[in-house]
């Protein structure tokens, strides 16, 4: 054998041997689409008479803010195949237009639309203002504390985004933090590991390449916990799509229409991933004031519904004379006993101020006697799914404050 021969005989055997782990990973991802559909027909959430619960995006970018190419036609469609209920709009803004006024806002297709802003502050601190309005054209030039006072002065909400990079944490009158980001985890992906699971997994389980990277937000939720421990206030945690849909290749002709190509990033994907639960009272209308309020008072939970509908989880509590729920505080009297139901058996870790109190596998209810004031909150993880992804959160409800 010739030289060169022997050298290629290497090459090959470098490549074959390199792809093994992106041939395991597309494997684990067939196990792990399976394992989805078992959870998914698995489900027994309990009925519930006083709260029903809605499901939809919180910070959505269309073309308007000029990081994106995304229509109001898209996003509409991508609500509607998601079933979703409400969709919050965070535009970029303008120095020139009020970016708030010209987004989706009202019901399209069945789905509500709320038009919101991300507002940049001159430190690079952002927040998610919804609804927005035509303040956010100089929010560019204001500092983070006079931009969370307009948004209260019209009963706007005004949560952290990006809390890494947040510093106001002792600002007065932000309503919550974005724990999770889906653009925020994505920055971890290496992008060589990406373009190989791409090439393995894309065609198959293009929803399931998230699995490859999704990771929990340790340090979203320490800077919310801690921010809850310096405020002394109620902090409602959110989760961001933080959809662009502009992530990806493409060939387009002059008209814009595309050739070759496909996109990472999707609407339709993009809204599968996570999502935010929310709870209004029975008989309650879903609108712009109802779906704020449920906000501003922390109703919701955070379900990464591409693993398994999450929709039925319940946190709630009662001292014998209140019933509260997620969200709400309650008097710790004589003894306060929180509640946790999951859809499917599930692994549950009640938290107290940030750390660990209890953990429990296999249960899809629990109830825990609390005596100790503090906030009280839970993660719920699926063990029976394959892969690293059995060790990430499923759901992150909000806290139940115990004064
Ligand atoms: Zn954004």
């Amino acid at each position: 054998m010739k030289r060169w021969q022997k050298l290629l005989l290497v090459l090959l055997a470098v490549l074959i041997c390199s792809q093994i782990p992106f041939a395991y990973r597309r494997y684990r991802l067939g196990r792990l689409s399976d394992a989805i559909l078992q959870i998914n027909s698995q489900r027994q959430p309990r009925p519930d008479e006083k709260f029903v619960e809605y499901k939809g995006v919180v910070h959505v970018h269309s073309f308007l803010g000029g990081h994106s190419t995304g229509t109001f036609e898209a996003i509409i469609a991508a609500a509607k195949q998601n079933q979703l209920d409400f969709v919050v709009m965070t535009e970029h803004t303008s120095a020139n237009f009020n970016t708030a006024a010209m987004t989706l806002k009202d019901v399209h297709s069945g789905v509500l639309f709320i038009n919101g802003n991300e507002v940049s502050a001159p430190t690079n601190e952002r927040l998610l203002i919804f609804p927005g309005d035509e303040s956010a054209i100089t929010a560019e030039g204001s500092s983070v504390a006079d931009v969370i006072a307009r948004s209260k002065a019209r009963s706007a909400l005004a949560l952290v985004a990006y809390p890494e990079e947040f510093k106001s944490w002792s600002a007065a009158g932000y309503d919550g933090v974005e724990v999770y980001n889906v653009y925020t985890n994505a920055r971890q992906i290496n992008p060589l590991v990406m373009l190989f699971d791409g090439l393995w997994s894309y065609r198959s389980y293009p929803d399931l390449l998230f699995a490859t990277f999704y990771a929990r937000p340790a340090n979203g939720l320490r800077l919310w916990d801690d921010a809850i421990r310096l405020t002394g206030k109620r902090l409602v945690a959110t989760a961001g799509n933080d959809a662009h849909a502009n992530v990806g290749l493409s060939l387009n002709d002059a008209s814009g229409k595309t050739w070759v190509g496909f996109k990472a990033d999707p609407y339709e994907r993009s809204f599968h991933l996570v999502r935010m639960h929310l709870l209004l009272s029975t008989g309650e209308v879903l609108n712009s004031s109802s779906l704020v309020r449920a906000f501003s008072a922390g109703h919701c939970f955070i379900g990464f519904d591409l693993f398994g509908d999450t929709s039925g989880f319940r946190f709630t509590a009662t001292n014998g004379s209140d019933q509260k729920i997620q969200g709400d505080e309650i008097a710790a009297g004589s003894g306060v006993t929180l509640s946790v139901q999951a859809p499917v058996s599930a692994r549950v870790v009640l938290l107290k101020d940030g750390q660990t109190f209890n953990e429990a596998t296999g249960i899809m209810e629990k109830q825990y006697a609390v005596s100790e004031k503090g906030s009280y909150r839970v993660e719920v993880y699926l063990p029976q799914l394959p892969g690293p992804v059995s060790e990430q959160p499923w759901i992150i409800s909000n806290p139940i404050y115990v004064k």
